[in-house]
């Protein structure tokens, strides 16, 4: 077979493995479904679609009620079945991509797939930003800088001047720096008055999270209007489902829910971090998520412990910088309580 292009052929796929286990902390996801009164309303409205219709050609009515509510121009706002689409139509766009070591896996593979130049600067022991590293990289040829804030898989949330001056250099040497706030609502950051400020940032967002709309399958870029003419074109036509923007015009009704969540999410965070100080071996790094990073001595063996303690959680230690981590979702505080028994459980049998 030659059909395709050389670079696609014998391409590893995304690494993720589904396991069942009666305790789900492996995907970031929210621990609880929509309220209840919020879904019932969703279900009313889509049964009033006429599913024989085609939905918006650019999702129109969810971003005229986006626009509205972050005070953005509608002509900057690009909709997506998932953020993840709009990283690989950023990625197809650009001259080349740049991101850190470690990062979310998707922009590389976004690269890849368009045959797009890509580098990646390694983050810091302490997964400080190399601020340096990516200044000088910047030098080079413009395209996107893809940065997670906070950080993914790390947690981590660099400095604000440290972002601003990423910022600037952009406009220096012509480069698009997108700062992906798929967890901003834990951080309790929002770099809109930035993006708003410097057309050469744009800010993605997702209802993966906070929303607690995984399986929706929605994100969005905020952009100038003309970074986001040049994105909406490598989003398909009539790709946001009208099912998909029904039910965000209905959480977008009443959005209130996903912020007071995020917040007990982040003291269920500090609680989980706090408790784990007391591990005899693993070490969680602070964190401005929804998820814990936690360094253990074996990532196979913890993995393995939690999991037969009916614990999933997902292992990061195939990245460089990130040997012995796992990666563990803030659930509800019952199953973090499950997750901290099984840990120190582990510790106490000598698997940890
Ligand atoms: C979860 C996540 C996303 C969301 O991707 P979707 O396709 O919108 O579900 C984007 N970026 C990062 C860093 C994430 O962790």
């Amino acid at each position: 077979m030659n059909a395709f292009k050389p670079h696609l052929r014998g391409l590893p796929s995304y690494p993720y493995k589904k396991v069942e286990a009666r305790i789900k902390l492996d995907q970031n996801e929210s621990p609880l479904d929509l309220p209840p009164s919020l879904k019932q309303r969703a279900l009313e409205r889509l049964a009033a679609l006429s599913w024989n219709r085609y939905p918006e050609l650019h999702a129109e009515d969810v971003r005229v009620r986006l626009a509205e509510w972050l005070e953005w121009p509608f002509e900057g706002i690009v909709m997506g079945p998932g953020s993840n689409l709009i990283i690989q139509g950023l990625a197809q766009a650009s001259n080349c991509v740049l991101d850190t070591a470690p990062a979310f896996p998707h922009y590389a593979f976004s690269a890849k797939i368009a045959a797009t130049p890509y580098r990646a600067v390694r983050l810091g022991e302490r997964f400080e930003l190399p601020l340096e590293g990516l200044l000088g990289a910047m030098e080079g040829e413009p395209g996107v800088l893809f940065l997670p804030v906070p950080h993914a898989p790390t947690g981590a949330l660099f400095a604000q001047a440290e972002v601003e001056a990423l910022a600037e250099q952009a406009v220096r040497s012509g480069w698009l720096l997108v700062l992906d706030e798929a967890y901003h609502q834990f951080s309790g950051t929002d770099y809109r008055p930035l993006a708003k400020a410097n057309p050469n940032v744009a800010l993605l967002r997702t209802f993966s999270k906070a929303w607690g709309l995984g399986g929706i399958r929605a994100g969005y870029l905020l952009a100038s209007p003309e970074v986001a003419a040049v994105v909406q074109n490598l989003v398909p036509p009539f790709g946001l489902p009208a099912h998909t923007a029904a039910i965000l015009l209905t959480v977008l009704e009443q959005p209130g829910y996903a912020l007071e969540r995020a917040q007990a999410t982040a003291l269920e965070r500090e609680r989980v971090y706090q408790a784990l100080l007391e591990h005899p071996t693993w070490r969680a790094y602070p964190s401005h998520t929804n998820f814990l990073l936690v360094r253990t001595p074996d990532a196979a063996a913890a993995f393995a412990g939690l999991l037969g303690r009916g614990v999933l959680v997902r292992r990061q230690d195939h990245y460089a910088g990130l040997e012995g981590c796992l990666r563990v979702s803030v659930g509800t505080p019952a199953e973090n309580d499950a997750f901290l028994e099984a840990a120190f459980a582990l510790a106490e049998v000598g698997h940890a």
